[in-house]
């Protein structure tokens, strides 16, 4: 478990005394305070993050754009543009958020295959540094509207290089059937006729290739195939933007160390790309280990097939595993031997509605005891709901050993606060 948790947190949550810690905060002490579900959050693992991608990309010294569907808590968003990222964005949602924590312009690209002409709008309104094109009628949709404003529109151009990469089914994002990007020819054809787009100005080229990606090759193929594709179109665009996506540990699985990811990537970059600017849009990477789940627990059930252990918190909380099937480590707050085999399930009407299955884990676990589900920061909050009337759960902040809440927890009146009875 030491071991485990020092390969995710970098040693900022630990057991001290045989309860969890995250920094200098007991998680229980959190339980009783602010109740569960809570997601909790490491300042300080997300700075050490930010510096590390720093370092690992130093050669090449990218914009760092998070990528703000990971996690849009306004309080992270705050400490990440103060550590000097910028960001990406999918919507006028998230571009609002982003103006209103204080993100400024020139660091803000824009992706997303479905822009509406409002966003577009706004997008010009806020002068944002990039657009990232996703399809040749996206970008006769910007020209429209750059000419109506007067303005001139920057953009990369999204191109779908058809490359695979190991991660699951739904997070990969370069093959050629998925619905991202332009395929190489559109790209090339605009390329090639792009002073037709007189209020368009293409600076860059953007890919992005997957999500959750544990090696550095597949980049290196793209930025490789990248280059004899500009190469023949005699093309040097200003900026790269080679997306995001890089891996995290979530259990004990292979995953190249971020220095040789960052250098394998910088070198590729710096041989075909040295006088262009690269973009990063890491989201997962950044925040994705610096969060809990806290979640209680409602039931010890036992029934002659299974063991299961039913908590606060569900699919509505935390999609992942129903959605991906992805694994989350689960560990008690408090140190004990875990020789029993559970389930660990919600209580949303659903049976994909698990957390996490197979799982050793104290036989003695009674309600009331506490479960901290790991690795939680990334697509956790961001992807939650309020599906079997269950209102959100609140966030928290850790900072040294202080503890702040960022998001309150929704109240029962909340979920129906937008709503009329006719
Ligand atoms: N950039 C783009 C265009 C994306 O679609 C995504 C995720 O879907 C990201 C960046 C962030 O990915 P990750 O959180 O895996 O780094």
């Amino acid at each position: 478990m030491e071991e485990y948790l020092e390969l995710i947190s970098d040693g900022l949550y630990k057991f001290r005394g045989g309860k969890l810690f995250i920094e200098g905060v007991c998680a229980e002490d959190i339980c009783r305070e602010f109740g569960t579900p809570v997601y909790v959050y490491s300042s300080s693992y997300i700075k050490r993050q930010i510096e590390k991608l720093r370092s690992a990309f130093k050669t090449a010294c990218p914009l760092i754009c998070y990528s703000m569907k990971a996690n849009g808590n306004m309080s992270i968003l705050n400490l990440i543009r103060k550590a000097g990222c910028g960001i990406d964005i999918v919507s006028a949602g998230e571009l609002a958020k982003a103006l209103r924590v204080g993100f400024s312009a020139e660091k803000i690209v824009f992706a997303g295959v479905g822009k509406t002409k409002q966003e577009i709008v706004d997008g010009l309104t806020a002068n944002i540094f990039l657009f990232t094109v996703e399809s040749v009628e996206e970008l006769k949709t910007i020209q429209q509207i750059a000419r109506q404003l007067k303005k001139i529109a920057s953009v990369s151009l999204r191109i779908n290089l058809d490359i695979d990469v190991d991660t699951h089914h739904y997070t990969k994002t370069s093959k050629k059937e998925t619905k991202f990007g332009m395929p190489v020819e559109q790209v090339g054809s605009i390329i090639r006729s792009r002073e037709k787009f007189s209020y368009i100005d293409v600076k860059g080229i953007h890919f992005h290739l997957g999500s959750n990606i544990k090696i550095s090759g597949v980049y290196v193929q793209a930025l490789e195939r990248l280059k004899d594709f500009l190469k023949e179109l005699n093309f040097m665009p200003s900026v790269i933007d080679i997306g995001g996506g890089f891996g995290i540990h979530y259990r004990k699985e292979h995953l190249e160390k971020i220095e040789s990811f960052g250098k394998n990537i910088c070198n590729c970059f710096l041989k075909n790309f040295s006088g262009s600017t690269m973009i990063i849009e890491p989201g997962r990477f950044i925040v994705g280990n610096s969060g809990i789940l806290l979640t209680t627990v409602i039931y010890n059930k036992r029934t002659p097939h299974r063991n299961f252990l039913i908590v606060d918190s569900g699919m509505n909380d935390l999609i992942r595993p129903a959605l991906y099937n992805s694994y989350h480590e689960i560990v008690p707050v408090k140190k004990k031997d875990c020789c029993t085999v559970y389930d660990i399930v919600g209580p949303v009407c659903e049976t994909g509605d698990f957390l996490g299955k197979d799982r050793m884990l104290p036989a003695d676990l009674k309600p009331g005891d506490f479960l901290a589900v790991m690795s939680a920061g990334a697509y956790g909050f961001s992807m939650s709901s309020n599906y079997n009337g269950r209102p959100r759960a609140a966030e928290v902040i850790v900072s040294g050993d202080t503890v702040k809440c960022c998001r309150r927890r929704e109240t029962i009146q909340d979920l129906w606060k937008l709503e009329k009875t006719l």
